[in-house]
């Protein structure tokens, strides 16, 4: 398990899938700002713009798992 939960009441890893709701508690590992849906593969920062990864599930909020996005909306 990568990220820190607060309960293990929940049965995450087969039929998770991310909804904006689940990014309030999140940030950015690198800066700190909120995160956003991007795709199905992937959340984006709005700070920096790096999109990290959705792999088998589970976000991986690692910079060095990240990619530079250069749109700005
Ligand atoms: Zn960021």
């Amino acid at each position: 398990m990568a990220m820190r939960g607060t309960n293990g009441a929940e049965d995450a890893s087969k039929t998770w899938r991310l909804q904006a709701s689940d990014l309030v508690w999140l940030a950015c590992p690198v800066c700190r700002m909120k995160l956003e849906v991007y795709d199905t593969e992937g959340v984006r920062c709005t700070g920096c713009r790096r999109v990290f990864p959705i792999v088998d599930g589970l976000l991986v909020l690692l910079a060095d798992r990240a990619t530079l996005t250069s749109e700005s909306d």
